[in-house]
């Protein structure tokens, strides 16, 4: 029956206990590094008590560990012998132990006993702001005594300070748990853009790019309008446009093969590919003609790669002979529409055509109408 009565009362004790505890384990102090502001609150509980020691002590799980301490080396005791763990259980009010041997509760305890030989306490709770009473600021001495009025209430206001501490710890440790959430969440949206952004690119490059010869196919060349880098160059200086189309491919293609005829227009890519630098651009408008832009050039130098990229695919040594022919010219986007210069290739292409395939023609006569 008196099992039945007390079990209750047990529970609450333990749930109790576990609140306290959690309030205590949720300020992550226990076994940190002294501080400044806690020795202080020791120091005054000293001063102002006149005592020998001084503690600001936390009561943790099955010990008693000393955030501060004045007066003894102790680091921490079991809680089976801590004076505090008495103050506690009335968090609202200062545990004076008057004379240590004369109380039942401590007489035999081995702090009274041996070192540091308490005989007097005083304990003022330490709350955290929910009111959990994680531990104590206590003073200690060698004889028996008595707090006064004022020195009761200073050590009050102390624990309060203590309080406040504690409270800025948590406030602290809330801050930098959102913090670096923050960068968690930070830190995975850049990842999320940086995948997107390859994934684009990625797209950009199926989309631009002729997948049989690696060069920019027709979109990729329109797609170069809207790059301010080389929209600038163009405009701000003269420009030069090649159209190369492969002599005779359709009996090229006839005679050996539309696979060999893969290979040979994957080659004159490479030619030409292998003949501009960095900041020119090359592309495969279709079938086999293939297209040069490049920018900040005057025609001189332009047709002097162009000559190069001929002399190139000529000396290819593929299953099939192969050459090609380029009309070049030289554009001005002051002067003419881009549609204009491309028409000019292609009459100079076809003009190269003419007169006898395997040749650049450059257009020198008609370059803009000034
Ligand atoms: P020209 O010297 O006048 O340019 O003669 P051509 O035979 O090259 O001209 P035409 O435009 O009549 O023929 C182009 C040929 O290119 C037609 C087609 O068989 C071939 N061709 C177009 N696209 C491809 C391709 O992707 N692969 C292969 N192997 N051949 C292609
Ligand atoms: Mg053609
Ligand atoms: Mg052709």
């Amino acid at each position: 029956m008196e099992n039945v009565i007390s079990l209750p009362l047990d529970r609450d004790r333990d749930a109790r206990e576990r609140r306290r505890q959690e309030a205590l384990d949720r300020l992550e102090i226990v076994d940190t590094q002294a501080e400044t502001a806690y020795d202080d609150l020791a120091r005054l509980a000293q001063t102002l008590c006149g005592a020998p020691i001084a503690l600001v002590s936390l009561v943790d799980r099955n010990r008693q560990w000393f955030k501060a301490r004045i007066g003894t080396e102790l680091q921490s005791i079991p809680r089976e012998i801590s004076f505090c763990d008495h103050a506690i259980r009335q968090p609202d009010r200062i545990m004076e132990v008057a004379d240590a041997h004369e109380d039942a509760r401590f007489a035999n305890n081995p702090l009274v006993l041996g070192e540091p030989h308490v005989r007097f306490y005083a304990g003022m709770p330490i709350l955290t702001q929910d009111g959990e009473a994680v531990g104590a600021i206590c003073v200690v001495d060698h004889m028996p005594r008595a707090l006064n009025p004022e020195q009761r209430e200073g050590l009050a206001a102390l624990a309060r300070q203590a309080t406040l501490l504690l409270e800025v710890r948590g406030f602290l440790a809330k801050q930098r748990a959102i913090m670096s959430a923050h960068d968690d969440d930070t830190r995975r949206l850049l990842a999320g853009q940086d995948a997107l952004r390859q994934h684009n690119a990625h797209l950009q490059d199926v989309a631009w790019r002729d997948p049989l010869t690696g060069l920019l196919n027709r979109a990729g060349m329109e797609a170069l309008r809207a790059n301010s880098r080389v929209m600038a160059r163009v405009r701000n200086a003269p420009y030069c446009v090649a159209l190369a189309d492969v002599d005779r491919f359709k009996q090229v293609n006839d005679e050996y093969g539309h696979a060999i005829g893969d290979d040979i227009l994957c080659a004159v890519a490479d030619v030409i590919r292998s003949n501009i630098r960095r900041g020119d651009y090359a592309g495969r408008l279709g079938g086999e003609e293939f297209v040069v832009l490049w920018p900040s050039t005057n025609l001189e130098q332009a047709r002097e790669i162009a000559e190069r990229i001929r002399l190139g695919v000529e000396r290819l040594k593929l299953d099939a002979p192969v050459t090609i022919s380029i009309g070049l010219i030289e554009g001005d986007a002051a002067e003419e529409s881009r549609r204009e210069s491309l028409e000019r290739a292609d009459r100079t292409l076809y003009e190269a055509k003419r007169a006898g395939r395997n040749r650049v023609v450059a257009d020198t006569q008609t370059r803009y109408w000034r």
